[in-house]
């Protein structure tokens, strides 16, 4: 089932077309800010001087900094008196972003995330519970409005009080949630400890942070339910920018609305399918915020195979951000990965915590784990050989030695918004 199966099925020489079309809409929108105004000067090039998709190749990035810089109206391409809504990302650095949305720009966001829910299988009349903070946080009206153009019934959960979100999903039937995949998975252990079963809930959506494969398949079978993968950024409205499909093996980006490359974030070279970097995202109908090669920070690949759902362009699942990824002792290593490794272990839970020192000029890697009920014995020599097993299983997948500590089960700190899982401690000094 389509919600849009003309755009969502268009390709070839049509979908380049309308691609172009609307990247020369984007650029003569953009030129209307007087930051790309110089920022093109500057470089040298014209927005008539793109005459083919693949030309969005010679122009300059627009990076994270700039929008902060620009705060709080600095990126406004329409009067700040057509602008119907305002959201900001989290800041967790300095300043926030500011994303400025016309009445056009929220119809367009609704119509995005109305194609993801039908993707995954939801009809009209569908009960869908959305426990994700609501406000300033993109997540909660998106979908929210999205959901209702598509016709369910929308609950406006909301994060926290988790025996009372179990309550709803039991009492109102729901048929699909929409959270993160941390409170997701904190959900399921309140459930197991109340002893409440979720029957009507088959589908789970879960987003605003990256997480594995390991962790779907728990998700999965801890709460009887099919888990999707959701993609977005504030800076492209919010989520629906790329979802699974019920094939889940990679994100349909949606082509119409985004036009995507991966670059090396290193030198700013554009790579092939199937080469993992930074993602750049010039988004192609965005009205009161146009952006122009947005560098998302977020890493991943493209997939040139095609999809047997019959949709568009797919990039690979997030492996994290390219500012979350460590540099161990020269190494990479992200988040993600980790998680991945741990969910694999039948012994140890699904919570952990990452700590980076730097120890005599050299980092180490603290990795805490929580023991699962089950497996956490207390004996000794149980523990030795279970953090020997989980040492090795992390040396092999990330090739850099970590200390492993094992803890008591529900020791770690619970998140119910992003979670928070790695602390750097070696601060800026070297
Ligand atoms: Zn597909």
């Amino acid at each position: 089932m389509f919600w849009d199966e003309k755009m969502e099925t268009l390709r070839g020489k049509d979908l380049e077309a309308l691609q172009l079309k609307r990247l020369k809409w984007t650029l003569a929108q953009a030129m209307k800010v007087p930051f790309y105004r110089g920022l093109f000067r500057e470089a040298g090039i014209r927005p008539a001087d793109v005459k083919a998709v693949d030309d969005v190749e010679k122009l300059p990035f627009t990076r994270k900094k700039d929008l902060r810089e620009g705060y709080p109206f600095g990126f406004l391409a329409v009067p700040r008196q057509k602008v119907v809504r305002i959201h900001t990302t989290s800041g967790t650095t300095g300043k926030p972003t500011v994303v400025g949305y016309t009445k056009r720009d929220l119809a367009h966001w609704a119509d995005l995330i109305a194609r993801n829910l039908t993707m995954v299988g939801l009809r009209e009349g569908d009960v869908f519970q959305n426990a994700v903070n609501y406000g300033l946080f993109t997540g909660g009206l998106g979908f929210h409005y999205g959901g209702e153009l598509m016709g369910l019934t929308v609950i406006p959960a909301g994060t926290g009080n988790t025996k009372r979100q179990i309550e709803m999903i039991n009492d109102f039937g729901v048929d699909a949630i929409h959270c993160t995949p941390s409170y997701a998975m904190h959900i399921a252990e309140v459930a197991e400890e109340i002893g409440a079963t979720m029957p009507t809930l088959t589908t789970g959506l879960f987003g605003a942070e990256p997480w594995s494969e390991s962790m779907r398949t728990e998700l999965e079978r801890k709460l009887d339910l099919s888990a999707f993968d959701s993609y977005g950024l504030s800076e492209m409205y919010g989520p629906g920018v790329a979802f699974e499909c019920p094939e889940k093996d990679g994100l349909h980006i949606w082509h119409d609305c985004y036009l995507v490359e991966i670059i090396d974030p290193e030198t700013g070279e554009t790579l092939g399918a199937g080469e993992r970097g930074e993602m750049v995202i010039t988004p192609l109908v965005k009205e009161a915020m146009p952006l122009v090669r947005y560098r998302t920070g977020d890493m991943t690949m493209l997939r040139e195979d095609g999809c047997a759902c019959g949709r568009g362009q797919k990039i690979s699942r997030i492996l994290g951000r390219a500012d979350d990824m460590l540099v161990i002792r020269g190494i990479n290593v992200f988040p993600s990965q980790i998680e991945h490794v741990l969910l694999g272990l039948p012994e140890v839970g699904d919570h952990f915590m990452v700590y980076v020192d730097r120890v005599n000029y050299l980092d180490e890697l603290t990795i805490e784990v929580e023991m699962k009920r089950e497996t956490f014995s207390g004996e000794l020599s149980d523990l030795a050989r279970i953090q020997k097993r989980v040492t090795a299983a992390l040396r092999d997948v990330l090739g850099i030695r970590t200390a492993v500590k094992l803890v008591e089960p529900g020791l770690l700190p619970r998140f119910e918004g992003k979670a928070k899982r790695v602390v750097d401690r070696r601060g800026g000094l070297f």
